[in-house]
């Protein structure tokens, strides 16, 4: 059987299917039950559920007891009265355990997130995991992890970036689903890691649920239970791959153009497990550490010291290139339900990012402390995202300096770390004269700054025609942003997908485009693309 679909990140891989589906945890109300049988059903679930806690709670406990911890809140949660009441109460109306459970836990979600107290609000993201479960068992729903037994490609209707984070790296070969763009960033996590993707697949119901599949990133071509004969064919494709990539390596080097330009070509991270792929690949740096995915895989915030941790281990392997680590950049696609953002109309233009971090300074600050500590290991540069505003960069400087006057006084050294800004609101584009004097370097985040200059969803099947990272409106904002950093002596990057594109390379060299930062995996091609360029 042969499917067709995006190809959007490159690559070859053979797999068994692992259908990733979402439970359907919707329920129905019905009234008139009888209470007893009722009741006896909550309470079996409930101990089921507390019984698959305590099993999590001490598989996690010796790799992870932070994790750990919260499932031992979880088992409490199931026990707190202002649960189990709420529940009891909707029974002896005579209604079933699945709508009690839900109802009772949504009115206490409510509660939760109403109070004024960071520490609560928090807890209703956690109200919500128990009410899952135990609805889960309820409707008989299996939703013990599948232990594949080699390698698999994963199948789903559409992926986040938090369910990509939570697969485990060792036996996933590839990804196809159903929905995606080529800048969604459960694709962009896909093509750090060096996973081939291929999303949009046209009649996507009609992949079976188990067998095999061979796919092909690059052409989007999909075979499920391929014949001995497509296997050959296959395996021949990857050979040929294999010989390319070889050739590319000719171009390991520093990449100069043919008229002298140097371009530095760097590497784009999810993950400090990346960074074997950047020295592979023989990147000059990484361009951008998305810093928010060290936050997306857990159940809780990561404290000063994991994230110290983190960011150590990617300055120490890349030491002494260059690491751009980018602060926090959660919100919109990429939702960790601790943070509690909530549901939003507009969700790209809403709470993110650089919002969020100024408007909870202590995440922030955490956050900078790990940074500014780490700073100590390799040669580390820390970047901003989502800037639309002079004010915001004021703001941003005088926390760093409270931050630094903090480890000061606690004896804590720290190195001097150069601060930029990422360019992907059409705002920082049109101030980037004011930005450049403030800081030490821009990287243009071309993923953002088109879906925002042409008023295009990235993440929206439906307008991805209109997302184009070569219109001209973009290229014109990519051009004045260099105009304006070089006017005042600072270098700019292009960190966004389009800084792969190779039809693009000669007009980033001509506007004088310094860095590109790229997936691990194009490196090699961007760099060759550079030293054929005049
Ligand atoms: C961008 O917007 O181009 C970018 C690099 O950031 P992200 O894709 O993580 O939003
Ligand atoms: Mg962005």
């Amino acid at each position: 059987m042969k499917f067709n679909g995006l190809g959007v990140s490159e690559g070859i891989a053979t797999g068994s299917i692992f259908y990733l589906t979402t439970p359907d945890l919707t329920v129905t109300r019905i009234d008139n039950c009888d209470v007893v049988s009722q009741r006896q059903r909550f309470l079996k679930a409930v101990n089921k559920a507390k019984g698959q806690l305590r099993q999590l709670y001490e598989r996690t406990l010796e790799t992870d007891s932070e994790s750990a911890e919260i499932f031992h809140v979880h088992m409490m949660m199931l026990d707190d009265p202002d649960f189990t009441e709420g529940v009891e109460q909707l029974l002896n109306q005579g209604l079933n355990a699945e709508y009690a459970t839900r109802t009772a836990g949504d009115n206490l979600k409510n509660m939760l997130e109403g109070l004024d107290d960071d520490y609560m609000k928090a807890r209703a993201a956690d109200v919500c995991d128990i009410t899952d479960r135990v609805i889960a068992i309820l409707k008989g729903i299996d939703q013990t992890p599948l232990k594949p037994k080699g390698k698999v490609v994963v199948v789903a209707d559409e992926l986040y970036p938090s369910q990509t984070m939570k697969l485990n790296k060792d036996f996933v070969v590839g990804f196809v689903t159903r929905h995606g763009s080529q800048t969604s960033h459960s694709v962009i996590l896909a093509r750090s890691m060096g996973i081939p993707c291929i999303v949009n697949v046209q009649r996507f119901n009609d992949i079976p649920h188990s067998g095999t599949i061979a796919m092909d990133g690059t052409t989007g071509e999909i075979l499920v239970n391929p014949s001995e004969q497509q296997l050959t064919t296959i395996g021949d494709k990857l050979l040929r791959q294999q010989q390319q990539r070889k050739q590319l390596l000719d171009y390991c080097g520093k990449a100069v153009s043919k008229c002298g330009k140097s371009m530095d070509v760097c590497a784009n991270i999810g993950n400090p497990s990346d960074v074997r792929q950047v020295l592979e690949n023989h990147a000059d740096g990484v361009g951008l550490f998305r810093s928010e995915f060290i936050y997306l895989d857990r159940n809780t915030f990561p404290d000063e010291q994991k994230q110290f941790a983190a960011y150590k281990e990617v300055l120490e392997k890349m030491s002494p290139l260059p690491v751009v680590i980018r602060t926090l950049d959660i919100g919109s696609d990429k939702q960790a339900p601790y943070f509690n953002i909530g549901k939003e109309d507009n969700p790209a233009m809403g709470y993110r990012a650089i919002r969020i971090c100024l408007d909870k300074e202590e995440i922030f600050v955490t956050q900078l402390r790990a940074l500014l500590r780490a700073s100590l290991y390799g040669n580390l540069n820390i970047m901003f995202p989502m800037i639309s505003d002079i004010e915001q960069v004021y703001r941003i400087k005088r926390i760093v300096q409270r931050v630094k006057d903090q480890l000061t006084s606690e004896n804590i050294s720290f190195a001097d770390v150069p601060l930029g800004v990422m360019i992907e609101t059409p705002a920082s584009v049109i101030i980037s004269d004011l930005l450049a004097k403030e800081v030490d370097f821009f990287s243009i985040g071309t993923n953002d700054l088109t879906q925002y200059t042409l008023a295009a969803d990235r993440t929206n099947e439906k307008t991805a025609h209109l997302f184009d990272s070569r219109n001209i409106a973009v290229l014109r904002m990519i051009e004045l942003t260099a105009k304006n950093a070089h006017a005042n002596g600072i270098k700019v990057g292009i960190c966004g997908e389009s800084a792969a594109d190779t039809t693009l390379t000669q007009f980033y060299i001509d506007v004088g485009i310094d860095k590109l930062s790229v997936s691990p995996a194009a490196v090699l091609k961007v760099k060759k693309a550079v030293c054929q360029c005049n």
